[in-house]
């Protein structure tokens, strides 16, 4: 079964060999998909015929956006948090353990349908790969138990255990637990190792010992860093070799440095800052430094309860300072370096064939018209939604 799409007003390919700037932009151009990949590309004037035709009619059509950073599993909303937070009250990361309580209580099926309901409405607009973690489990069964569901709905399934201290546990006993019988538990079903460090979560030492020890047992690293203060998170990323360091909303020059030299993006969630009426994090500064950046939505009931990428560009562009190409290449081709992948975020031949098409000619209307849903169809893995 191949699909072409041709009449494409405008082709982001992600690949500056193959067309204009960061984006690697085409005109008037067409692909054809086989077998789940792109097989081809060219003009659209000179595209081969295939068993089924999408007419682009002059739309943009990008990579499907991926989101490298979800806390799907969960049960409850913490909208009167919100309320609260939006009447003047600070965030802590407090509210957590509110989720943990409705999550210990849900069902499997209530976890899957919720997880999946979001996943479905990512889907929707336009993400075609979404990473999980686990998290508000915090014990060995519940933990396990949230992995094992989202490996249902995604192959890139992080354990977060190591997300809060659960009331009530000691913080060197639970971090014990966390390196050795939660581990053992969760490992088979993750594929990635996080650990929330930051102020009233996990210190340095607490982080490398988790991070070390899920090393051992073949999980990839990625961190949850200076998100709230200034500490030693994205130092201990780069130093792990992580994938990634999540927020970098408090950074040194020192992490700077540390991050630009490195293999280790960061990934700027700033869905967390808009619902937390926080400072952004400085986006210019890192691009501008050489470092590779992400976006994503860190999509949770406490601190971002969104699913958007178009929303998350359209913040990054207007807050953050990144131009509208900088920050669909973050939600593209550097949120699929998060995730070590290289056959997503692109639009090249040999990419996987998840792409999707605006209901509008350019990427630029992403940001240009915040909150209209621009997304007209979405193919994943080769597949129209
Ligand atoms: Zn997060």
């Amino acid at each position: 079964m191949s699909i072409v799409v041709d009449n494409i007003g405008e082709l982001v390919t992600n690949n500056p060999a193959d067309g204009d700037g960061l984006l690697g932009l085409r005109h008037d151009a067409a692909l054809v998909i086989e077998d789940g990949r792109v097989a081809w590309i060219g003009p659209s004037a000179g595209a081969p015929a295939a068993d089924q035709r999408i007419d682009a009619s002059g739309s943009a059509v990008l990579p499907g956006f991926v989101d490298s950073h979800a806390h799907l599993m969960f049960a409850g909303d913490r909208a009167a948090e919100f309320g609260a937070r939006m009447a003047g009250e600070p965030y802590t990361g407090g509210g957590i353990r509110t989720t943990v309580a409705a999550t210990r209580a849900a069902s499997d099926d209530e976890l899957r349908a919720n997880a999946k309901r979001l996943v479905d409405e990512a889907l929707r607009q336009g993400t075609t790969t979404i990473e999980i973690k686990s998290g508000y489990g915090l014990n060995v069964d519940d933990e396990a138990r949230s992995l094992r569901l989202a490996r249902e709905l995604t192959t890139e399934t992080t354990f977060l255990g190591a997300h809060v201290v659960p009331a009530g546990s000691d913080p060197d006993a639970y971090v014990k637990l966390v390196c050795t019988e939660m581990l053992e538990a969760c490992s088979p079903y993750a594929k990635w190792i996080d650990v929330f460090c930051d102020r009233g979560a996990f210190d340095g030492d607490q982080t490398r010992a988790i991070l070390e020890a899920g090393a051992r047992t073949g999980l990839l690293t990625r961190v949850h860093a200076n998100q709230l203060v200034a500490g030693p998170g994205v130092q201990l990323a780069v130093e792990l070799d992580a994938a990634s360091a999540d927020h970098c909303t408090h950074l040194s020059d020192a992490d700077i440095t540390a991050l630009s030299g490195s293999n280790t993006v960061a990934t700027l969630l700033p869905g967390a800052e808009f619902s937390t009426r926080s400072p952004y994090p400085d986006a210019r500064r890192l691009i501008d430094s050489g470092v590779t950046v992400a976006l994503a939505t860190d999509c949770n009931p406490g601190s971002s309860y969104t699913s958007s990428m178009p929303f998350c560009i359209a913040l990054a562009v207007r807050d953050m300072r990144m131009t509208p190409a900088e920050a669909v290449h973050a939600a593209t081709a550097g949120s699929a370096r998060a995730l070590r992948r290289d056959d997503i975020g692109r639009l090249t031949v040999g990419a996987r064939a998840d792409l999707i098409v605006l209901d509008a000619p350019s990427h630029l209307h992403l940001a240009y018209r915040p909150g209209v849903p621009l997304i007209s169809t979405v193919v994943h893995n080769g597949a129209p939604q």
